[in-house]
């Protein structure tokens, strides 16, 4: 099998990991359910599809497609799918050995925080919590036991930007593994091409785009004995990614390069129709020239070719104001009550527009600012998405 590394994401989505199936001619890839495969006469063949837990061939062509579409991936790159992007995280961190230090942001998805904190510091992983913006913070927080930086960018629920080159630097300066968590930004942004040794998904969003597939990614940019270790926790440990999903994230990745032209151009229109609107404390957005990460992300978010205008990704959180009536949470959740096409729900990046009050969502330990809301624009016309928070924002009366 040849590899796409070259070719367009346009081009690599569709063809990547596929060829028409030589049994029967099938143009769409069969789904392979079978757990167990027929061995040699001698048992000698364990290069060739075993048992389905090792290796499936839905999985295989998922995981060749997977690295095809990571640019700056090198011809040493692997990529390992997982039942989910917290199982694919997981596997990350059981790669390291108890007593080792990592640094992750202070400002992340709540869930891998939540996993560190109640699965590996009882392991004996040992962890630092710093603000990703600021590189002497991170410097100061290496240790000579750090083994690994853990990057997410733009941040979640902050959408803070974290200059990805500057960390993957001091990274490895210390001899430390750089890690992006790029779950918001596929093909927008290319960690590898900034420094960064392994990508993680959660497939979940908007790889799988229509939020019906649980499921995530790791990706390593050269053969490492990090990726050696993640090869074998999937067979030994097996929070693979099931045949079935496999099937479904290839069928979605097809269109993946024009969903995130479209997410990006909608989210851009609507935060440029939302800024300065009087119900909002703040806005964020790295594709509005005033916000303080603009100049990064143009350097960062800006690898998927032909986004016109530049793609800045589908992601935006705004800030409700509270009113003399109103506290911020309640101002917040009546917008989110009063949005028709913004359905009120978790996760993103599928194809229909989400709305989430995030401090309801991540509980008591927030620090999530009390007003605010993420948004996940999806691919409705963005002129009935503007009309509809529009239209919510007028019960915040300041
Ligand atoms: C959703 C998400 C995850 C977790 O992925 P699951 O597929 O839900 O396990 C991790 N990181 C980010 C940034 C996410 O948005």
């Amino acid at each position: 099998m040849h590899t796409h590394t070259d070719i367009s994401p346009e081009t690599a989505s569709i063809h990547a990991g596929r060829s028409v199936d030589p049994t029967t001619g099938a143009v769409a890839p069969p789904l392979i359910l079978s757990t167990t495969f027929l061995r040699a006469e001698d048992y000698s063949d364990t290069e060739s599809y075993i048992y389905s837990r090792y290796r499936n061939p839905n999985r295989a062509s998922l995981e060749e497609c997977l690295v095809s579409l990571e640019q700056g991936a090198t011809t040493s790159a692997r990529g390992f799918a997982f039942a989910s992007g917290l199982a694919a995280g997981m596997t990350m961190f059981q790669a390291l050995r108890p007593g080792d230090h990592i640094i992750i942001p202070n400002d992340m998805y709540f869930g891998v925080r939540a996993l560190l904190q109640d699965v590996f510091v009882p392991w004996g992983l040992r962890i630092s919590s710093v603000d990703m913006t600021d590189s002497e913070a991170v410097r100061s927080a290496i240790e000579p036991a750090t083994c690994l930086i853990w990057t997410e960018t733009p941040s979640n629920p902050m959408v803070k930007l974290t200059d990805l080159q500057a960390i993957a630097d001091i990274a490895h300066e210390h001899g430390a593994l750089m890690v992006c968590d790029n779950t918001w930004c596929p093909l927008v942004q290319a960690p590898f091409l900034h420094g960064c040794d392994v990508v993680m998904y959660s497939t979940t969003k908007y790889f799988g785009g229509h939020s019906d597939i649980l499921s995530g990614a790791l990706i390593f940019k050269e053969h490492s004995m990090y990726a050696e270790r993640v090869l074998r926790l999937q067979e030994v440990g097996g929070a693979v990614c099931a045949p079935y999903d496999a099937w479904m994230l290839l069928r979605s990745i097809a269109t993946l390069p024009h969903r995130m032209r479209v997410h990006c151009a909608n989210a851009l229109a609507v935060a440029e129709a939302l800024h300065g609107h009087p119900a909002l404390a703040a806005l964020h957005y790295p594709g509005l020239p005033d916000n303080p990460f603009h100049a990064l992300a143009q350097r960062q978010m800006q690898h998927l070719r032909g986004i016109v205008p530049h793609g800045f990704g589908g992601m935006l959180s705004i800030e409700v104001r509270s009113t003399a009536t109103q506290t911020a949470i309640q101002s917040a959740q009546a917008v989110a009550a009063r949005t028709t096409l913004f359905t009120r729900a978790t996760s993103l990046g599928g194809v229909e527009s989400l709305i989430e009050h995030r401090k309801s969502a991540e509980g008591i330990h927030s620090t999530t600012p009390d007003g605010l809301l993420r948004l996940s624009v999806g691919l409705e016309a963005p002129q009935d998405l503007i009309a509809d928070l529009l239209y919510a924002l007028e019960s915040v009366v300041v």
